[in-house]
């Protein structure tokens, strides 16, 4: 077991019941305060922000020979590619700091612990690539039911390869960052040209990412067996989609500007090591894939997702919960089908998941689904009805596991509110 795991362990620093970060998560995130306006390497627990470059400075990690200012930097790269080894060895040397058997680290608390809602938590990865990814059967299965019918609703690929398309890596934002409805281009009913004007079909899409933390070779492909040596964590993943645009456009090359406006993730990277006690089987892939897919083992991760829409000044709703766990094809099998070709991740690359659906209507990862295609709009406890995103709405995701034990490995929230097109 990964020490840092412990499920017994308890921290001197209070972690409130239900907190997303108790002493067994110690994600990693970038952070500066109004105070010290520099960029930080940090970890949470409980409701605040540990500054990493300070318990460098005081000499706490001097055993793991890291390189001189390796926390005191604006994005995670340089971090992550130490390897996922030194993050092990990072984190697992924090759990010793902050167990409640460690009272000497305590006298330096004022100088490292920082409360989190003074902390501007920052986009933690310099992105170079992103990906989405496609891999859930039942979103997969929605989508096409809606656009092909339902005996045309699986492309005939869809079981044999994870399908993907190349996202913008330069819109992707940290959770609390406003997006602008975007313009574009829609085919309106009926109309045999197109019209020029706002979105009016704004969606969310319910999704995971994972950081790669290891760069592959041009031309030399990650094996499936290999592949999780090259992740080094996960956040949470908002694929904002203006429905109206991507219809019009996506034939025969895939979403374009109906993606590329804004993507939002969470601001901490928890890392594969935490979640490591939530490892699940995937569904059952039949046809059997092809041998550079084949993978043995549990590579699902048991991961609980919620979304809430939240009107202007109004109280939030749940309209979905759904699961990591049901994704039809693992990340494994993406990393290896990404570089099947020969492509070469680089660190920092982003691979999303695609919208992760249920099996039951309200597990299902869009408001595309939920509403199924707007004919049954989703009431808010508020009395008002949404068949897509209004301005002003603010749409928060959230993951957490649970362990047998109680304790809750968090992703904290990617959320942001919807602005009126300009
Ligand atoms: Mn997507």
């Amino acid at each position: 077991m990964i020490a840092a795991n412990d499920p017994t362990l308890r921290s001197w620093v209070p972690v409130a019941a239900g907190s997303d970060f108790p002493i067994q998560n110690l994600p990693f995130g970038v952070f500066r305060t109004a105070a010290n306006p520099e960029a930080r390497i940090a970890t949470a627990i409980g409701a605040y922000v540990v500054d990493l470059a300070v318990l460098a400075d005081l000499g706490y990690f001097d055993e793991l020979q890291l390189p001189k200012d390796i926390f005191r930097q604006r994005w995670l790269n340089p971090f992550m590619a130490l390897g996922r080894h030194t993050a092990r060895g990072v984190r697992n040397r924090l759990s010793e700091l902050l167990r409640d058997t460690q009272e000497g680290v305590r006298a330096h608390a004022n100088h490292f612990l920082i409360p989190m809602d003074q902390a501007e938590l920052l986009l933690p990865i310099q992105v170079g690539d992103y990906t989405d990814f496609y891999s859930s059967l039942e979103h997969a299965t929605n989508v096409g039911t809606m656009f092909r019918g339902k005996e045309n609703a699986l492309m005939p690929n869809w079981k044999w390869l994870p399908v993907g398309y190349h996202g913008r890596a330069s819109s992707i934002v940290v959770s609390g960052t406003p997006v602008r409805r975007p313009h574009g281009q829609y085919l309106s009913q009926g109309a045999t040209q197109p019209q020029f004007g706002p979105s009016r079909l704004l969606d969310f899409e319910l999704e995971m990412a994972f950081v790669l933390c290891k760069e592959n070779k041009l031309g030399q492909p990650i094996p499936v067996s290999e592949a999780e040596d090259y992740i080094f964590g996960l956040v949470l993943f908002n694929d904002w989609s203006a429905r109206d645009i991507q219809k019009w456009e996506y034939v025969p090359l895939g979403p374009f500007l109906g993606k590329s406006f804004a993507s939002t993730i969470s601001p901490w990277v928890v890392t594969l090591d935490a979640l490591e006690p939530f490892r699940v089987a995937g569904p059952p892939q039949e046809p059997e894939p092809l041998a550079y897919l084949r993978c043995s083992g549990a590579h699902n991760f048991d991961i609980h997702l919620q979304v809430d829409i939240q009107p202007e000044g109004g109280t939030p709703t749940r309209v979905c919960l759904s699961n990591f766990k049901y994704m039809y094809w693992n990340m494994c099998q993406q990393l290896a089908h990404h570089t099947i070709n020969g492509c070469n991740m680089r660190v920092g690359d982003l691979c999303a998941s695609g919208t992760i659906s249920g099996p039951t209507p309200d597990a299902y990862g869009s408001m595309l689904e939920l509403t199924w295609r707007g004919t049954q709009p989703l009431k808010l406890s508020d009395g008002s009805e949404r068949k897509f995103l209004l301005d002003g709405d603010t749409v928060i995701m959230r993951g957490w596991c649970t362990h047998p034990q109680g304790i809750r490995i968090g992703f904290g929230e990617a959320k942001g509110q919807v602005l009126p097109a300009t």
